[in-house]
Formats: C-alpha cells, sequence, structure tokens
C-alpha cells in the first residue's frame, strides 16, 4: 500500500509539466503547393540575340557531358544506363524513364548546357515543357517553356524553384536552342549540418543574366519551405518532369571545375 500511495503524487508531478508543453503550441498547418508561390511581377520579356544554329564549342580543359554521340557520361538514380533517346546529336526526355544524372560529382563549377522547347508544344503554366537542372543534385534552376506562357514567378525559366525568380525572361520561341551558363559555388557546413556558407548561383540565358550571384536558401521542394541538408559533390541531374506537353531536348553540355 505505502508503495501505490507514493507512486500516484509523483506520477502526477512528472506529467503535469509535459502535458502543459504539448498543449503550448497549435499543430503546424500542411502546407500546400500555392502557398510558395507568387504570380507578380511578372519579370520583364527581353528578346535575345538569335538563336544560334550550331552549338558553342566547349573550351579546351572543359569536361564534355554530353558531344552528340551517347549518354555515356549519364546515368538513371539507380546508376543504370540513362534510358532518354539520342538523335541527331541531341538527346531527348523519354517520359516516365525518371531523371538523369551525370555520373561524375561536383562541387564549384562553371557549366554550359543548351536545351530546346519543341515547336508546336501546347499546355499552360508548369504543364508546358517542364523540366530542370539539378545542381549538385539537390537545388533546381527550372526549365520551362516561359515564351508568351506566364507562371508563378518564382516557377519559370531561370528561377531557383520556388525561391528566386529570374531578373528577366530571355526565352527563345518553341523549336529554338536555348542556352544556360551557370557559374556554382558550393555551399560548406557547420558541425551541425547547417550551412557556414550558402550555395551561390549565377546563370545566364542565351548570354542574359537571370541570376546574379544568387544565395540559394535551401533544397527546392514543390511543397512547403526549403531544407537545409548536409551533402557533399554531387551530380548534374536533369529532370524528367512527366507533365503531358512534348518532350525537352538537350545538347552541347560541358562543365569546367572551379
Ligand atoms: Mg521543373
Amino acid at each position: 500500500m505505502k508503495s501505490a500511495f507514493l507512486f500516484i503524487p509523483v506520477t502526477l508531478f512528472l506529467s503535469l509539466p509535459l502535458t502543459a508543453q504539448e498543449t503550448k503550441y497549435p499543430e503546424q498547418e500542411p502546407m500546400k503547393p500555392a502557398m510558395t508561390e507568387y504570380w507578380q511581377p511578372q519579370p520583364t520579356v527581353v528578346t535575345p540575340s538569335k538563336s544560334p544554329e550550331k552549338a558553342i564549342v566547349a573550351p579546351s580543359d572543359a569536361l564534355i557531358l554530353f558531344d552528340g554521340k551517347d549518354l555515356s557520361q549519364w546515368s538513371n538514380s539507380k546508376g543504370e544506363p540513362a534510358a532518354w533517346t539520342v538523335s541527331d546529336g541531341v538527346f531527348t526526355v523519354k517520359k516516365g524513364t525518371g531523371d538523369i544524372q551525370t555520373r561524375s560529382i561536383f562541387n564549384d563549377f562553371q557549366l554550359h548546357i543548351e536545351w530546346r522547347i519543341p515547336e508546336g508544344i501546347t499546355g499552360k503554366s508548369q504543364a508546358r515543357g517542364n523540366s530542370g537542372l539539378f545542381l549538385q543534385g539537390m537545388y533546381e534552376i527550372q526549365i520551362l517553356d516561359c515564351y508568351e506562357n506566364e507562371t508563378y514567378v518564382n516557377g519559370q525559366t531561370g528561377s531557383v524553384y520556388k525561391q528566386t525568380p529570374p531578373l528577366v525572361n530571355a526565352m527563345h520561341k518553341p523549336g529554338e536552342w536555348n542556352s544556360y551558363d551557370i557559374i556554382y559555388t558550393a555551399p560548406t557546413f557547420k558541425k551541425d549540418g547547417t550551412y557556414r556558407t550558402p550555395p551561390r548561383v549565377t546563370l545566364l540565358q542565351n548570354g542574359i543574366l537571370l541570376q546574379n550571384n544568387t544565395i540559394i536558401l535551401g533544397t527546392t521542394e514543390y511543397i512547403g519551405q526549403p531544407k537545409v541538408k548536409e551533402h557533399g559533390a554531387g551530380p548534374i541531374r536533369l529532370q524528367d518532369h512527366g507533365d503531358p506537353s512534348a518532350p525537352i531536348s538537350f545538347r552541347n553540355i560541358w562543365i569546367r571545375e572551379l
């Protein structure tokens, strides 16, 4: 009897502060995609110089990631051969086969890539030629047909997806080649896994500045806020978005490690 008597008040004492703490804060409201999308102001449209018919030749010290012949430098996320289609010196997203990524991994780099939205594309907003380029496999630079196609500005072509819109809209129209030139600085991390220095990106589309040493806040989530996850060197990853419009092609991809 004596031990039971003692047990009850001790249990009460321990449980009271816990209960108070549990009810102190309301439960987090679940995030919806639209909560991190905004539509205004729309970046000014700038007409770039004529789309070059021929690919720009890579500099002598670049690692060639695609030279028009094969996808030997690329794999799917499991390390198996990339299943996208190679034809006429370009490769094209093969819907449903998943993202592809470089077999090599990188830290700081300068990257050149050319991409083309097919002529006669249909669909609107994000369902119109959606792909994406992930820096270190983590941070998406959006690829989308934003030629006379408005969407939320932090999800348009050249945005750091769901974070920072591009300075301007510098699209070539469907059927013409666009180029991205990207300068990327990888993050460094503190012992606790947060950024000591955040990742940064500079991006030119068709020779026009879209991102000027922009700080990347964390992962580029479709739903919710960016997350900071510790990581090391990573691949260049291209997105098989699976939107219903016609697939995007790529050519002339090279990288210079910095
Ligand atoms: Mg995308």
